[in-house]
């Protein structure tokens, strides 16, 4: 199954697509973790987008592109997360799934409020200490998702291939009901 997963920072997006990966075998495509190692190999990529990543701010999308279409030729089941990110890279995505004749099987957003949103990644700043979680970038990182991400939920919700799924609750209750709303679209589908 191939799924993608869209949602603002804080929603619970990472900590439920791996979840959802492993319980169902599929590989947990994250951007955001690849872009990580690269920076930690020191590879060019890395070394170009560090500075990028640390302000918040979006790593452009040719490059980003690039970046996992090698990935997504090489996955049969997926659960996408970190990408599309702005309407390019959503655009790019459909063409590149077309081609390879791989489309997307559902597509979840998991849905959180700002505050809610905020305080998780402070309390996730204060335990882990990553980069891009300083105050500022936390900023920027959600006023980037709602002016160039939002559109990206739009397009899919548009589409009708989006299932919303409150994203505020407890770990095991969320992935429950994304379990379930899984579910309900493979239902359809057969
Ligand atoms: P979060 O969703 O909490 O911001 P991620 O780990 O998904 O965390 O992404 C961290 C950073 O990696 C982003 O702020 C951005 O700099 C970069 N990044 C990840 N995916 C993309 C993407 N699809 N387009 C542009 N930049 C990206």
């Amino acid at each position: 199954m191939r799924i993608l997963i869209l949602g603002p920072q804080g929603s619970g997006k990472g900590t439920q697509a791996k979840r959802i990966a492993a319980s169902r075998r599929i590989a947990h495509v994250a951007t955001g973790d690849m872009l990580r190692e690269a920076m930690a190999a020191g590879t060019p990529l890395g070394r170009q987008v560090k500075p990028i990543y640390d302000r918040g701010d979006l790593v452009p999308d040719d490059l980003m592109i690039d970046l996992i279409r090698e990935r997504l030729e090489r996955e049969d089941g997926y659960v996408l997360d970190g990408f599309p990110r702005t309407l390019p890279q959503a655009e790019a995505l459909d063409a590149m799934l077309a081609e390879i004749g791989k489309p997307l099987d559902a597509v979840i957003l998991l849905q959180a409020a700002d505050d809610v949103a905020t305080g998780r990644l402070h309390a996730r700043a204060a335990a882990e200490g990553r980069a891009d979680d300083s105050p500022e970038a936390i900023r920027n990182r959600l006023r980037l998702y709602h002016e160039l991400t939002e559109p990206v939920v739009e397009r899919y919700r548009a589409e009708g291939t989006l299932v919303a799924v409150d994203g505020e609750g407890g770990v095991a209750h969320v992935e429950t009901d994304i379990e379930d709303a899984l579910a309900a679209v493979g239902a359809r589908s057969r």
